[in-house]
């Protein structure tokens, strides 16, 4: 027989890890009705042609991408974005605005595996779209945050940025898309020396520089020294004027921003406004991503609408989280093995067994005819709390035996004083 593995930056999630996942998945849609987003479910499989149509060549070089049987060439998603305008531009085009639309799944690219970076991963998605206000971008900031704290998360922090203002420098200047391109990309990378070479004009070298080189701890003080840096462009100063707005909004609900970053893009190409990641002091990645967008959706043929949107990586919270020490605060709920002794008690059993259930145990029934010895070293194996063991003696004066798997104690408990004993 081969040697069958997971294919490489694939993971299986066993028990305990797909647990913890699905803990967070429900926090993730917990999230989402607090803030009134509806889920949709999209396919992982879209067209190659959408799901490459505006993302980050960085994004576009590293989807699976393969013909069908029917010769389309198609991609597995590598985020939510493309398949959720694609709905605002077609089934939900004339659903009322602003549209606030929530999915949660796996995603697909194929980065090079490492800690917190797999081929593989979960994100929770959340898109408004209609409104191109700063409450809008705020909301982003404001409903990371709410996640991460309901999960228990410590010290996470905000990075946060406006693409306008480096774009609105390069439009007024005229500097062609494609140069664009390249310097937004090189300053996010932080290789200033070289996006500052892609351009012809002193000025232009020099206004870019005194962004990058703003520091301070005070994030309304950094802004306000690069909307004045940027006052000879309407349009850069426009975006420094609503990043402070933003600004205010998100700390005035008591979250904080960590760090303004002036040349922040992400890698993706679609962003038009607020950039933001959030992040833990213990890993170097991302938790989480977001931004403005409001003009992809009229690139994909819809009318012109201003959305914002955010992608949390849910196995890199995890991942925080356990490293952080996690506590599920799961109320401990009682797990309880039911053994029937013979052959002939097993409909009795199985009653039993179903009765907890419906007062809200965990139930499991033995279902593998082992002797009472047996059954016990699997229960404690599996560490549960409580054995129930039915006995035909015991049965006929109504009781059955109760054993603390926890304490090793055992006491015959009547039926109808089963549960009672045990949530005691
Ligand atoms: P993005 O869609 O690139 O904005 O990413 C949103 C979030 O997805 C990031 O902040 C990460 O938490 C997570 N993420 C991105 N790439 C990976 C990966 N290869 N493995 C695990 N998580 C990822």
């Amino acid at each position: 027989m081969p040697d069958f593995k997971p294919v490489r930056g694939m993971r299986d999630l066993l028990i305990e890890e797909t647990k913890q996942l699905n803990l967070i998945i429900s926090n993730a849609r917990k999230v989402a009705k607090y803030y009134n987003y509806g889920e949709v479910t999209t396919p992982i499989v879209e067209s190659h042609e959408l799901v490459s149509a505006k993302s980050s060549d960085e994004i576009r070089n590293r989807m699976f991408t393969f013909q069908d049987l029917g010769d389309r060439t198609v991609a597995l998603r590598p985020e939510f974005t493309a398949s959720i305008v694609r709905l605002v531009t077609t089934v939900l085009k004339k659903a009322p605005r602003p549209m606030r639309l929530f999915s949660v799944g796996s995603v697909y690219r194929y980065d090079e595996p490492q800690r917190g970076r797999y081929r593989e991963f979960w994100q929770s998605n959340y898109e408004l779209m209609g409104s191109n206000r700063p409450e809008a971008d705020a909301e982003m900031i404001l409903l990371t945050s709410y996640l991460l704290k309901s999960l228990g998360l410590k010290n996470y922090f905000f990075k946060v940025g406006h693409i306008g203002i480096v774009k609105g420098i390069l439009d007024q200047e005229q500097v062609d898309e494609k140069t664009q391109k390249e310097v937004l990309h090189l300053m996010d990378k932080k290789e200033y020396a070289e996006a500052f070479s892609q351009l012809k004009k002193d000025n232009v070298k020099s206004v870019l520089q005194s962004l990058v080189e703003v520091k301070g701890d005070d994030i309304f003080k950094i802004t306000e020294e690069m909307r004045l840096q940027v006052k000879d462009y309407s349009k850069a100063k426009d975006a420094a004027i609503n990043l402070i707005e933003i600004l205010k909004l998100v700390t005035s609900s008591g979250c904080s921003i960590d760090s303004i970053q002036p040349t922040f893009s992400r890698g993706l190409e679609y962003y038009t406004g607020l950039i933001f990641e959030v992040q833990v002091p213990e890993l170097e990645i991302s938790l989480g991503g977001g931004g403005r967008y409001d003009r992809l959706i009229e690139l994909f043929g819809g009318i012109s609408t201003p959305a914002v949107g955010v992608a949390h990586g849910l196995d890199r919270i995890n991942l925080a989280l356990q490293i952080q020490g996690f506590e599920s605060g799961d109320k401990k709920i009682k797990k309880i093995f039911v053994i029937p002794i013979s052959e002939d008690l097993r409909i009795k059993a199985l009653n039993i067994a179903e009765e907890l259930r419906n007062s809200g145990l965990f139930v499991e029934l033995e279902v593998m005819g082992r002797k009472v010895g047996k059954a016990l070293e699997y229960a404690n194996k599996l560490k549960m709390d409580y054995a129930i063991i039915a006995g035909k003696s015991e049965l006929k004066e109504g009781s059955v035996v109760l054993r603390n798997l926890i304490k090793h104690e055992q006491t015959t408990v009547k039926l109808e004083n089963l549960l009672k004993k045990i949530q005691e």
